[in-house]
């Protein structure tokens, strides 16, 4: 279970002012569920998600990931323990390395038990996660390009080696920073499948930012709308979508 309580975040610019990003944020993420974030761009959403992800150190209020919590006073320590907890899938592409398919996600496989993926020993790495390697793989659908270079993947099948790698460390919780936005139509809907499938079969708790109303209404269960770093509206999808309460969200339907 995800517990966030009272959050807030503050940046500092060069100038000493100060920009409020996240403001008293509170919400629960039951295990396995999708909640989607919205808003518009500078609502908040990516600074939240980073908090989730323990690299964003927050100024007020308390994030519970499992059994890992972290608060304004705690160390970089607990938040390293809030890192282990969740697989981040940002915007910016993640490198790869430039083996095969499979062999990047024996890396993170092996990395899990022997903690450096850059001296990967991959008869060892074979023999005690080949198996999981290949049900990673099969998860998000890449199964048919194993033994091809990552570096001659899609763009989507790029992705989906990021989140098997992702998934290898074996998350509590998948967070999302506006998947497939860039990618065009087909590659989009193949992200968008695997985060799917990645839910069902491992039920793992996803929470998915993205200010597109078209993903949020495939994948979330529940979305909540930022606003100024606030929560301006929340409940479930066909609530959200198709019974809207605020401004932004009829606005959405609308157009
Ligand atoms: P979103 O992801 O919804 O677009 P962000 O979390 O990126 O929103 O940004 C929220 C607010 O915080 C915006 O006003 C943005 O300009 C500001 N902000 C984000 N990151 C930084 C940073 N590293 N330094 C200063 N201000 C930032
Ligand atoms: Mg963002």
């Amino acid at each position: 279970m995800i517990k966030v309580e009272n959050v807030s975040k503050d940046y500092e610019l060069d100038d000493g002012t100060k920009v409020t990003a996240v403001k008293d944020i509170s919400f629960e993420v039951k295990e396995g569920e999708i909640l989607g974030i919205m808003g518009r761009s500078g609502s908040g959403k990516t600074t939240l998600l980073r908090a989730l992800r323990g690299v964003e150190h927050i100024d007020a209020g308390k994030i519970t990931v499992g059994d890992v919590s972290v608060d304004a006073g705690s160390s970089q320590f607990y938040y390293n323990n809030l890192k282990k907890e969740t697989a981040i899938h940002l915007q910016r592409s993640f490198g790869v390395w430039p083996d095969t398919v499979r062999e990047n996600v024996l890396r993170k496989l092996y990395a899990r038990r022997y903690f450096d993926e850059g001296d990967t020993n991959f008869e060892v790495a074979e023999s005690e996660f080949g198996e999981e390697a290949d049900e990673l793989l099969e998860l998000v659908s890449l199964t048919h390009k194993k033994d091809h270079y990552a570096s001659v993947l899609s763009g989507g099948e790029k992705q989906r080696l990021i989140m098997a790698r992702q998934l290898a460390k074996q998350p509590k919780a998948l967070l999302l920073d506006e998947p497939a936005t860039m990618a065009c139509p087909k590659t989009k809907q193949e992200i968008l499948d695997a985060v799917k499938k990645i839910n069902k079969e491992l039920k793992i708790t996803v929470i998915l930012v993205s200010h597109l109303p078209d993903v949020q209404k495939y994948l979330a269960d529940r979305v909540i709308l930022l606003e100024d770093g606030e929560i301006a509206d929340e409940g479930s999808a066909d609530e959200i979508f198709y019974n809207p309460k605020h401004e932004y969200t009829k606005g959405l339907l609308r157009s």
